[in-house]
């Protein structure tokens, strides 16, 4: 072999999502309630922005940690919506998709043989972005008798007291749990006694259906210890024009502008006057989506409820996680996509916490939901 893959590359699977994605794709008359990205184009507005940024010719790199004026937006975004404090100089990177903002974060603050806790069952690219950085994974897997709420007790049971990092996620991906107030304290707490530096995805925090997003990051001495992810792509329905942003401490936003700045040198110039124009104008859009994600989320939950499939209230992002009616949640997604058309995907593709779970998003219209929803009761053992 003239090519020899690094082994910290090859000891990460790929992602169990794609396989799913890769069926779907020979076959036809499908109905994908797979994909974790909005149905919506993202708000007409933010993208005559970035046609108009192409007519001036705005097509240069910009400041390494994104432009000014779009980090003073954020700024003033987060305060008011999740009052958040941080400053546009020294504390805000925009990143290509919060996606970049993790991996520079698991490169900039994790040293290798670090253990780190992940909040499980997770999105994809945690365990992947730790194992990269060299770092080792402790498991920290909440569970469907607490609605997948992450819990100073299960903490404790994993472990994460010897970790150098907690990574949290909520509203979450793939069970669409957040967490009470209540709990939330109790996180903080265990990370402040044992020392824990906190990633904290939010990245859906704009679609909480119940109940208001409270950061991890407003709480006492927590904005020290954390950085919080969010970004564009699903509040925004803007995934393809790959922009986020991490807020955190000078000296944790200083490491990974030191990686971001050799690797990316800055995040897409269009997405960024986007950006800009979605936060300046385009709430009423966001708002809108929100309004039709709860629609469909209750819908979707009153259908499983009657087709006699348990299934927690998730409160947040856009996916339900029912339990599977079969053991083998991987081959009862499988046989549904080949007999009904229907792609969803198998919890255990985030986690082994995931197993004997189903994801299913309603990312998708409200007449493919509907169909969807009939093809799944057919396909249930009567
Ligand atoms: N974090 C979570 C929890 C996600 O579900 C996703 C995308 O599915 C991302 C991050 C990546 O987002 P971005 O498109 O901003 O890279």
């Amino acid at each position: 072999m003239t090519v020899d893959p690094a082994d910290r590359v090859e000891q990460v699977p790929p992602s169990g999502i794609r396989r799913f994605f890769e069926l779907a794709e020979e076959m036809d008359d499908i109905i994908s309630l797979g994909v974790g990205e909005p149905d919506f184009s993202a708000p007409w507005a933010a993208r005559d922005a970035a046609i108009t940024s192409l007519e001036q010719g705005r097509t240069s790199y910009t400041a390494n940690r994104g432009r000014r004026e779009l980090r003073e937006l954020i700024a003033a975004h987060v305060d008011d919506r999740y009052d958040l404090r941080y400053d546009p100089d020294e504390e805000i990177l925009v990143t290509a998709g919060a996606s970049e903002a993790l991996d520079l974060a698991f490169r900039a603050l994790v040293d290798p043989g670090d253990a780190v806790a992940v909040q499980q069952p997770c999105y994809v690219s945690y365990v992947p972005g730790v194992l990269f950085a060299g770092g080792e994974v402790v498991p920290v897997e909440t569970r469907a008798a607490d609605e997948f709420e992450l819990t100073r007790d299960v903490l404790e049971a994993a472990g994460a007291d010897r970790a150098e990092v907690l990574v949290i996620c909520y509203p979450n991906n793939p069970t669409g749990a957040t967490i009470s107030d209540e709990r939330l304290h109790e996180v903080a707490a265990f990370a402040r006694e044992h020392d824990l530096t906190v990633l904290s995805d939010e990245i859906y925090a704009a679609l909480t259906y119940e109940g208001e997003h409270t950061s991890i990051a407003t709480l006492p001495g927590m904005a020290e210890r954390t950085v919080v992810f969010n970004g564009f792509s699903k509040a925004y329905a803007m995934t393809g024009l790959r922009l986020g942003y991490a807020l955190a401490p000078p000296e944790a936003t200083t490491a990974m502008n030191r990686i971001h700045q050799y690797s990316l040198l800055s995040a897409p110039t269009t997405a960024q006057y986007a950006a800009i124009e979605a936060l300046e104008t385009c709430r009423d859009d966001v708002e809108e989506m929100c309004a039709q994600y709860d629609r469909r989320r209750n819908y979707v939950l009153s259908r499983f409820a009657e087709m006699g499939l348990d299934c927690f209230r998730a409160k947040g992002a856009f996916y339900a996680f029912p339990e599977c009616p079969r053991d083998d949640a991987a081959a009862f997604a499988e046989e549904l996509l080949e007999e009904q058309g229907v792609a969803v995907v198998p919890g255990s593709a985030f986690g082994a916490a995931g197993e004997g779970h189903l994801r299913v998003s309603y990312a998708t219209g409200m007449g493919e939901l509907k169909e969807a929803m009939a093809r799944i009761e057919r396909f249930l053992p009567a």
